[in-house]
């Protein structure tokens, strides 16, 4: 672990002579360290989740209005528009997040309205923009969480959003990295089971696809022993398929 951290450094003071093409995960980890950054920016989380064949929602960077139009009209209505601090790692606790944006003039306002909301509640957070991003349908939520333990190593969590962890805690945890049998265990032994598997008139959500996130997310951290910890949270699950609509990512 400690050779791939040594690694990766040295690789960090060779990149401006571009001897080495690095993948991206340890281009953006690199650059997070050369600037002294533990907190990964979402787009940059997103883009590393991405490289290990976690489905995350479109995004696009966007310093302007502008800017932010574009990439709605590139990403198709509704979006997301999030601010990009790495002063902000709360961001709705900010007024940084606005949902649902339909249209040209909902997203226009909606960049006004984070700026002003993100200036009042920190003056001095640096702002390099709002990530817009596809806006994922609401379904059953579930959170991934990661963090690396100082006996056990990487260790994985799995859980339903919402009360399911912040009250009931009804949470699994195993230490990485896993197989698929491991992560079928993990999401048939949480108590709230029975709603990914569907009741009354709500349809059953991807068992599949979730246990291929937990198997990728065992992946990604494991060959990244850089980070310290990592959220996906909330994931959105549907019967086909799902979308990871936030993440985080912290280096040691
Ligand atoms: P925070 O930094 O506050 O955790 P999030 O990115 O998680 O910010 O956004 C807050 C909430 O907004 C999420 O918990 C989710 O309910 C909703 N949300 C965020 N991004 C999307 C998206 N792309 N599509 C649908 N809902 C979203
Ligand atoms: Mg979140």
């Amino acid at each position: 672990m400690i050779c791939k951290t040594i690694l990766n450094i040295l690789l960090c003071h060779i990149i401006d002579t571009e001897v080495v093409a690095l993948n991206k995960t340890s281009e953006i980890i690199c650059q997070a360290y050369a600037e002294s950054r533990k907190a990964l920016l979402e787009n940059e989380a997103k883009t590393i989740c991405a490289e290990y064949n976690i489905p995350v929602t479109k995004f696009k960077l966007a310093k302007t209005v502008k800017e932010s139009i574009e990439a709605a009209q590139q990403i198709g209505f509704p979006v997301v528009l999030k601010i990009v601090s790495p002063d902000i790692i709360h961001k709705s606790d900010s007024g940084g997040v606005m949902l649902n944006l339909k249209n040209v003039n909902n997203v226009k306002n909606a960049f006004n309205e984070i700026m002003d909301n993100v200036k009042r509640y920190n003056e001095k957070a640096r702002i390099l923009g709002v990530l817009v991003q596809e806006m994922a349908p609401s379904s059953i939520e579930v959170i991934i969480g990661a963090v690396k333990d100082p006996q056990f190593g990487q260790t994985l969590m799995f859980g339903l959003g919402g009360i399911f962890v912040e009250i009931l805690k009804d949470v699994t945890f195993r230490v990485a990295p896993i197989l698929k049998e491991d992560a079928s265990e993990m999401i048939n032994e949480i108590k709230a089971y029975p709603l990914l598997k569907g009741y009354r008139n709500t349809p059953p959500a991807d068992i599949d696809a979730l246990t291929m996130l937990l198997v990728n997310t065992s992946g990604l951290i494991m060959e990244n022993p850089e980070i310290k910890e990592l959220d996906l949270n909330p994931v959105i699950v549907y019967e086909r398929g799902l979308k990871v609509v936030d993440t985080r990512i912290i280096l040691e």
